[in-house]
């Protein structure tokens, strides 16, 4: 069995680290642990846990935390990064491809100061934006990408209006299927192009003019065949737009890895997920959004005020039931840089504040099928920290200001240092230049 790609960033200094005196919450959802100590030799965490006097490692750089908290880096497993609501359609289309890929390098610039160390970009984004961050080229998460997004002929990913005009053609990746044959090659199309995850729609959206969450899209048999074709080769999982009961239920039996928004998820879909261990994604930044209808068409305003009812109650239950819920947000449908918003929100719909740190930590590393390398403060794991000063445990609201995420660490190196608390030479781009 193959395993999941591993994104790289830049190697470190190789410096060995050694982090003193602050508050360790690991990502396990264990309780936290008061004067911590934390060891990082290169890119990898080599202890974490309770503070030791063993003179190991006499050659470390020792860092005095005291009265900060220690926490995994951030991931992030539902964002469309080249996607802004800032830019009006219009203004989208007069722009140059160069402007494009700058837009979007500052977006990704802007999660990851956010304290999103790593993300899943769930259609949009092609490989080069990853071998950019590999090679330095531009700061962000390490990428996940599903490069584009799979529905039928007039469904969610169908940016054709009624004249068959396409209202977005600067927008890659999406695509419409609709037979058996062309789902196994747009699937093995898109694994050449380095998808890591196939995102497929079997509902239609809130947002689509044409058509509602009620709407069936990739149907269940379809949903089987591209889990077999993924078999296939390294096991890439399946995540699912899916807003309305009907089209959850199809994405569950059909074997999807995760249901996205999943807003109108009933007690079989609960139950079911409970069984298969499959993850949600409640993407409440963007589920609870209601925008101002001065900004946005009659018919969108209506449609947001009804679904985010309907997902506030639906959701509140299956986050009540214990479904495994892994931290995403849909930002580029909400605004970009401020994604650990969606832990606040994960807490209002009933989830404890541990239990939203495990979802955007372990669970969504597991989603990712990268736990053996991310999402926990553990030994072996690479050294992707957020460090602050604020105390989530008593106030979470307070992560989903970037301000408030006074350091990053991204395997082994400092990539964000607002106040100067490391040793470390941060790592300076275009577009932290003042
Ligand atoms: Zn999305």
């Amino acid at each position: 069995m193959h395993q999941a790609r591993l994104p790289a960033t830049p190697s470190s200094t190789g410096t060995v680290l050694r982090l003193t005196g602050a508050r360790l919450i690991d990502g396990t959802g264990a309780a936290a642990v008061d004067n911590a100590e934390v060891l990082i030799d290169g890119d990898r965490i080599i202890y974490a846990g309770p503070a030791r006097n063993t003179g190991d490692h006499p050659e470390a750089t020792t860092v005095d935390l005291k009265g900060k908290t220690l926490l995994p880096g951030f991931i992030d497993t539902h964002v469309h990064l080249s996607l802004s609501l800032e830019t009006p359609p219009a203004e989208s289309a007069a722009r140059f491809g160069s402007e494009r890929v700058l837009a979007a390098a500052r977006i990704i610039h802007d999660t990851l100061m956010a304290g999103i160390t790593t993300a899943r970009d769930l259609g949009g984004l092609d490989a080069g934006y990853r071998r950019a961050i590999a090679s330095g080229t531009i700061l962000g998460p390490r990428l996940h990408l599903a490069v584009a997004v799979l529905s039928p002929t007039g469904g969610h990913s169908d940016m054709c209006m009624p004249n068959g005009t396409n209202a977005m053609p600067h927008t890659q990746g999406m695509i419409t299927v609709d037979s058996d044959d062309e789902m196994r090659r747009a699937v093995r199309t898109l694994i050449r192009s380095e998808a890591d995850v196939i995102k497929i729609c079997t509902t239609g959206g809130v947002s689509s003019p044409s058509d509602t969450p009620h709407d069936l899209g990739v149907p269940e048999h379809q949903v089987r065949l591209i889990k077999d074709e993924t078999a296939r080769r390294s096991g890439q999982p399946v995540a699912a737009h899916a807003q309305g009961t009907a089209g959850i239920l199809e994405a569950i039996r059909g074997g999807v890895n995760s249901v996205e928004h999943g807003y109108e998820i009933d007690g079989d879909g609960i139950a079911l997920m409970l069984e298969q261990e499959a993850f949600l994604v409640p993407t409440l930044s963007s589920a609870l959004r209601v925008p101002d209808p001065a900004n946005v068409p009659a018919y969108l305003y209506e449609k947001k005020v009804q679904w985010s009812g309907i997902a506030r109650e639906h959701l509140g239950k299956a986050l009540k039931a214990g479904v495994k819920v892994a931290l995403g947000t849909d930002a580029g449908v909400c605004p970009h840089g401020e994604n650990l918003k969606e832990l606040a929100h994960l807490v209002e719909l009933g989830l404890s504040p541990m239990d939203a740190i495990v979802a955007g930590t372990k669970h969504a590393a597991e989603l990712m099928r990268l736990e053996d390398h991310l999402g926990t403060l553990q030994t072996g794991k690479l050294a992707d920290l957020v460090i602050t000063e604020i105390d989530p445990l008593t106030d979470i609201t307070l992560m989903a200001d970037p301000a408030n995420i006074g350091a990053i660490i991204q395997g082994g190196r400092c990539v964000k240092d607002l106040k100067g608390w490391l040793p470390l030479p941060p790592t300076t781009t275009t577009f932290t230049a003042p």
